[in-house]
């Protein structure tokens, strides 16, 4: 299949970041993203395998997408996932290979996941105290998760982002030692700001710990940050670097200041759904075509009336906003 016409919205934003979800399970619960209890998930055969995901990504690379971030649900609880990993970063035009992961089982695959050919991590972790991490994930794990990150520093990732959810009333106490430990460990600390993307619905705007009001306990703890050059406009983060140069902060503020006019990327879900938005309330199915003997040019064409269809904005903060009928863990964060 030759370069096709690149994936230009309405809206003239060029699409060339895909995010792939590989499972909609998890082996934590964060309550900003999952039910506590009782999860419905998928059965397994309406999960795309590793050679449908590795036929779609084809078919976005031939329009023009060059960056790929894996991520759930929790990726790593996908058996064989190094596996796919290599399939991906096989694919010619496909430059970057990012994951996302909650780190409780990065120990144990950090080392093939680097030898498959991953390019970069991010591991989310929203406290140290290890009682407001069972708070916010529901179960135990701290531990693991920052054998985790040892391990995935110990095989030689570099720049692994360490990703915060910041909620207001639960970890403000957070934000002072995670942003050391990032400092101290050379890891690059972002906070992010709670979307309405709870499983169970009780997300509420006075939850919002901005990024601003984060940056301010900041910048009264290590004083004033200085904002960094942005050299990539479609990064979703604002970065700041400590004054002292040791290190840097960004932070993610869908909710004040989103950043949708310079939004490049599109969705697969784990059961094979583009997504054009993490709020979009429409799907294009692309397992159908998987399935039923489709072409490569029926997928690229389905990859075309998404982006045609994007909106300009999620529009958190409009009085017609909907919240999507999925939350985070099933469509892929
Ligand atoms: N399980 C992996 C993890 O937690 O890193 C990957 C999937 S998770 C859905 C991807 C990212 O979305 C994580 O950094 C998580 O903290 C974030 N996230 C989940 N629900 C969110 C919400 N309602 N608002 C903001 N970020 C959220
Ligand atoms: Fe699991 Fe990630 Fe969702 Fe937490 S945010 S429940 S780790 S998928």
């Amino acid at each position: 299949m030759p370069t096709l016409t690149p994936l230009i919205d309405a809206f003239g934003r060029v699409h060339t970041n895909l995010r792939v979800s590989v499972t909609d399970r998890c082996n934590i619960r964060c309550f900003y993203c999952m039910p506590a209890e009782n999860v419905q998930f998928k059965p397994r055969h309406e999960l795309l395998t590793f050679e449908e995901i590795e036929c779609v990504v084809r078919v976005a690379a031939h329009l023009g997408v060059n960056k790929l971030r894996l991520t759930g649900g929790e990726p790593l609880v996908r058996h064989g996932l190094p596996v796919l990993v290599r399939k991906l970063a096989s694919i010619p035009g496909i430059a970057d290979i990012a994951l996302t992961t909650n780190g409780v089982l990065l120990a144990e695959q950090a080392q093939q996941l680097k030898d498959a050919g991953l390019h970069r991590l991010n591991i989310s972790l929203d406290s140290l105290d290890p009682e407001t991490f069972f708070r916010i994930s529901r179960r135990e794990g701290l531990d693991r998760v920052l054998a985790g990150i040892a391990a995935a520093k110990r095989v030689g990732f570099e720049k692994i982002k360490l990703n915060a959810v910041a909620i207001r009333g639960l970890t403000e106490p957070d934000i002072v030692p995670l942003s050391r430990f990032a400092r101290e460990q050379g890891l690059e600390m972002r906070f992010i700001e709670f979307m309405p993307l709870d499983a169970e619905g009780n997300w509420d705007n006075e939850q919002v710990l901005s990024g601003e009001q984060i940056r301010a306990v900041l910048e009264a703890e290590f004083g004033q940050l200085v904002a960094a050059e942005r050299d990539d406009p479609s990064q979703p983060a604002t970065d700041y670097h400590f004054a002292d140069g040791g290190g840097s902060i960004g932070f993610i503020n869908p909710v004040t200041q989103p950043f949708c006019a310079s939004c490049n990327r599109l969705r697969l879900t784990a059961e094979g759904q583009i997504r054009n938005c993490l709020f979009s309330t429409e799907e294009w199915d692309a397992r159908e075509i998987l399935r039923e003997g489709g072409s490569d040019a029926e997928l690229a064409e389905l990859f075309r009336a998404s982006v045609g269809a994007k909106r300009a904005g999620h529009g958190i903060n409009s009085d017609e906003f909907l919240r999507p009928e999925r939350a985070m863990y099933q469509i892929g964060g």
